[in-house]
C-alpha cells in the first residue's frame, strides 16, 4: 500500500479551522511567513513518505529487541532517525537560541501527524524528545539549559518521561523512587520505573531521563513529588560524554502494537545512585512534568488523527481494487461476473467517509488546541495570554481522548473494510488497530481525561471557557446557515442541535459539581465524547464554508470538504442528543454495580 502523508489536507486545516496565517499576521508575537511554513511542512511530508513509512511493516514483524541491557530498534530506524536529525526536524518549534527554528507549535503538531502518520513507533522517541525539551526549557536552570538542550534540539540526544511505577500508573501519589541529596548539590535516584517509552535505544548518542521522585522527608502524594534529570552517559563539563550513569534498562515489554518502539523497564541507582540534577524545585515536580505531559498528550492526539488517516488511505486503495457483488451501478463488466469494486456499496462508502471524516475532525480539534497554546505563549497581549492558556487547557484533554478514539475506531472499520483479509497481519490494517490501541491508554488512559476534563477544566473562568467554546460553534452553524447554502444540507441544524445537547450537558456537569460529583464522574466519558463530536463538526462546517469560497474563485476541487461536513452533519452528529441523555442520566444506574457484577450472576 502507497502512503503519502497528507500535507495538503493539513495545510488547509491549518489555514480554515486554526486561522493560522490571521495567528502569524497579527496575533503571535514572532517573525513567521505563510510560504516558509507551508514549505517547511511539504518537506516533512516528503521526507516521512519516503523515509520513515516504508520501515513501518517492517518494524511492525521485527520489532525492537533486547539483550543484556542493549536494545536493538528495528532495521532503519537508526539510520532513518539519523537523517531525520540531521534534517533539523528536531529543532521545529524550538526556540532559536538553542538552534531550533522557532516556528509556532501549530507547525509542531502538524509535522507530529506527518512523523506519526508514517510510522507511530518510529514517531514516538521525537515525541518524548520533544516534551522533555519543553519541561527542560520552562523549568531547567541555566546550567542544564547549557548541558543538554542543544543536543536535545538537535537530535543527537533523546528524551524520556518516567512516571510509571508497577503500583503507580494513572495515580502518581503512589510514586516510591527515591531520591537523595549529595554533598556535590546533585542527587541520586533509586528505584524502578516501567513502561519507558524509548527508555533504552541506539539512535542516538544519549539518553536524557526525567525522572520523578521523592527526597526523604517530603510530604506524601504527589505534593512531595519532585522532578530530575538523569542522563544514560554523564556529560564532561566540555560537552563531551563521560561515564555511564546508574540506570539501566532491565527489560522491554511483548505488545499487542506499535513494536518498533522500546517500551522498557529501568533500574536506576542498583549500586551508588543514579547521579541526578533537580529540575525546578524541590517537591514542585509535578508543575514541571505537567509541561512535558501536556505536550505530549496533544501529540498523543495527533497519533489519533496520524493513524485514524493511515487507515484511511488504505482501506480506499483496498476498496477500490477488491471487487463483490453488483452495485447500484451494475458493474463494469471487469473482473468475475462483472462484480463492482466494494466502493460502490454505499455500505462501504458510509465507512470509507466515516474515517475520512473523522481524521479530519480530530486534525480541527487538534489544530485548535494548538493554536490556543500558540496564543498562550506568544499572544500579543496578558488578555490574549491568559484566554489562549484557558482554552488550551480546556481542550488538551477533548484533543487526547476522542482524537485516540476515532483513531480505534477508524482503524477497525479499515479492517472491517478489508473483510476477511483485515484480519491478516499481511495486508497491514490489523497493523494499524494494533498500533492505535495504545493512544487511548498512554499519556493518561482516556477516562482520566473524562474526569480532567469535568473536574477541573469546566470550572475555568468561572465556566466561561466551555460556554465560549459552544457558543464559536453555535457561530459556526449560524454562518453555514446564512452563507452555506444547499450544498450544506442540514449541517447548520445538526450543528446547531449538537450545540444545544452540549450546552445542556454542561449546564448539568456543573450545577453535578456542586451537589452531586458520582453523577458528575459517571457522565464524564460521554461527555467528552459529547464535546468532541460537536467540536469536530464545527471544525469541518468551518473548513467547508473555506472550501466554498475558494470554489467562488475557481477552486472546485475543494467542495468534497463541504461533502465532508454534510455527511458528518447527517451521519454522526445526531448520536450527540443521545450523549446528552446518557451524560443527563447521572450516576442511579450504576448504583447497583455491586449486585449486577456479583460474581456467578
Ligand atoms: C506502550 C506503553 C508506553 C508507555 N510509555 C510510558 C512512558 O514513556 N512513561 C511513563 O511514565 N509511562 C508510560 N506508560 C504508562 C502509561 O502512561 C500507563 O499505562 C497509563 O497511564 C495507565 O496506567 P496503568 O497502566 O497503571 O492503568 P491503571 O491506572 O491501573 O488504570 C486501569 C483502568 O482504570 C481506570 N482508572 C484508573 N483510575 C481511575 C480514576 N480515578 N477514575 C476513573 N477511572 C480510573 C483507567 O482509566 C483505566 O481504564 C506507557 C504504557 C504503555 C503500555
Amino acid at each position: 500500500m502507497t502512503y503519502r502523508s497528507p500535507v495538503a489536507d493539513i495545510l488547509f486545516s491549518l489555514k480554515a479551522v486554526a486561522g493560522l496565517p490571521e495567528l502569524i499576521d497579527g496575533k503571535l508575537d514572532g517573525e513567521f511567513d505563510w510560504e516558509t511554513i507551508a514549505s517547511v511542512i511539504s518537506e516533512a511530508g516528503r521526507f516521512a513518505t519516503e523515509e520513515i513509512a516504508p520501515l513501518n511493516r517492517t518494524a511492525d514483524t521485527a520489532g525492537a529487541a533486547y539483550e543484556n541491557g542493549v536494545v536493538t530498534t528495528p532495521p532503519g530506524f537508526a539510520d532513518a532517525y539519523r537523517r531525520w536529525a540531521e534534517a533539523g526536524w528536531g529543532g521545529v518549534s524550538a526556540p532559536a537560541d538553542f538552534s531550533g527554528m522557532g516556528l509556532p507549535h501549530l507547525v509542531n503538531v502538524a509535522c507530529t501527524e506527518i512523523w506519526n502518520g508514517a510510522s507511530m513507533a518510529f514517531a514516538l522517541c521525537p515525541l518524548l524528545t520533544e516534551g522533555a525539551i519543553g519541561a527542560l526549557k520552562t523549568y531547567g536552570s541555566r546550567e542544564l539549559l547549557g548541558t543538554y538542550l542543544e543536543a536535545m534540539v538537535s537530535g543527537r540526544w533523546t528524551g524520556t518521561m518516567n512516571l510509571t511505577e508497577p503500583q503507580a500508573g494513572s495515580d502518581l501519589n503512589a510514586v516510591r523512587t527515591r531520591a537523595e541529596r549529595a554533598d556535590d548539590g546533585t542527587y541520586r535516584l533509586f528505584g524502578q520505573k516501567i513502561f519507558i517509552t524509548y527508555g533504552e535505544h541506539d539512535m542516538a548518542e544519549n539518553i536524557v531521563h526525567l525522572v520523578l521522585a521523592r527526597l526523604p522527608g517530603a510530604p506524601a502524594g504527589t505534593r512531595g513529588l519532585s522532578l530530575f534529570l538523569a542522563p544514560k552517559f554523564l556529560v564532561n563539563p566540555d560537552g563531551t560524554l563521560g561515564a555511564r550513569n546508574d540506570v539501566r534498562c532491565a527489560s522491554i515489554e511483548h505488545k499487542l502494537g506499535i513494536h518498533g518502539s522500546p517500551t522498557c523497564v529501568m533500574i536506576f541507582g542498583e549500586s551508588q545512585g543514579a547521579k541526578a540534577w533537580l529540575v525546578g524545585e524541590e517537591n514542585r515536580g509535578l508543575a514541571a512534568m505537567f509541561v512535558m505531559m501536556n505536550a505530549a498528550r496533544l501529540a498523543v492526539g495527533t497519533q489519533g488523527v496520524a493513524i485514524a488517516e493511515r487507515a484511511y488511505q488504505q482501506a480506499l486503495e483496498f476498496s477500490r481494487e477488491r471487487r463483490q457483488g453488483r452495485s447500484a451501478k451494475g458493474g463494469d463488466g471487469k473482473g468475475e461476473v462483472g462484480m463492482s469494486p466494494i466502493i460502490e456499496h454505499p455500505d462501504v462508502q458510509r465507512m470509507l467517509m466515516t474515517m475520512k471524516a473523522y481524521a479530519h475532525a480530530a486534525r480541527g480539534i487538534c489544530h485548535l488546541t494548538a493554536a490556543s497554546l500558540d496564543l498562550a505563549s506568544h499572544g500579543r497581549t496578558e488578555e490574549e495570554r491568559a484566554a489562549g492558556a484557558n482554552r488550551a487547557a480546556l481542550l488538551t484533554p477533548i484533543a487526547k481522548a476522542f482524537s485516540t478514539l476515532l483513531g480505534d475506531e477508524a482503524t477497525s472499520i479499515g479492517v472491517q473494510i478489508h473483510g476477511g483479509m483485515g484480519f491478516i497481519e499481511e495486508t497491514g490494517a490489523a497493523q494499524h488497530m494494533r498500533d492505535s490501541r495504545i493512544a487511548a491508554i498512554y499519556e493518561g488512559a482516556n477516562g482520566i481525561h473524562g474526569v480532567d476534563l469535568v473536574l477541573r477544566k469546566l470550572p475555568l473562568a468561572g465556566g466561561a471557557t466551555a460556554r465560549n467554546e459552544v457558543n464559536a460553534i453555535r457561530d459556526v452553524a449560524r454562518a453555514v446557515s446564512e452563507r452555506g447554502g444547499p450544498a450544506f444540507g442540514a449541517t447548520s441544524a445538526r450543528l446547531s442541535e449538537a450545540a444545544e445537547a452540549l450546552d445542556q450537558a454542561t449546564r448539568a456537569m456543573q450545577a453535578w459539581l456542586a451537589t452531586d460529583t458520582e453523577s458528575a464522574l459517571a457522565g464524564a466519558s460521554p461527555y467528552l465524547r459529547l464535546f468532541g463530536l460537536t467540536l469536530g463538526g464545527g471544525c469541518l462546517a468551518k473548513a467547508g464554508l473555506a472550501a466554498q469560497a475558494l470554489a467562488r474563485d475557481g477552486y472546485d476541487s475543494e467542495l468534497a470538504r463541504v461533502a465532508l461536513a454534510r455527511f458528518y452533519a447527517a451521519k454522526l452528529l445526531p448520536v450527540a442528543p443521545g450523549l446528552n441523555r446518557i451524560v443527563a442520566s447521572g450516576a442511579a444506574s450504576l448504583s447497583a454495580y455491586e449486585a449486577v457484577l456479583a460474581d456467578g450472576s
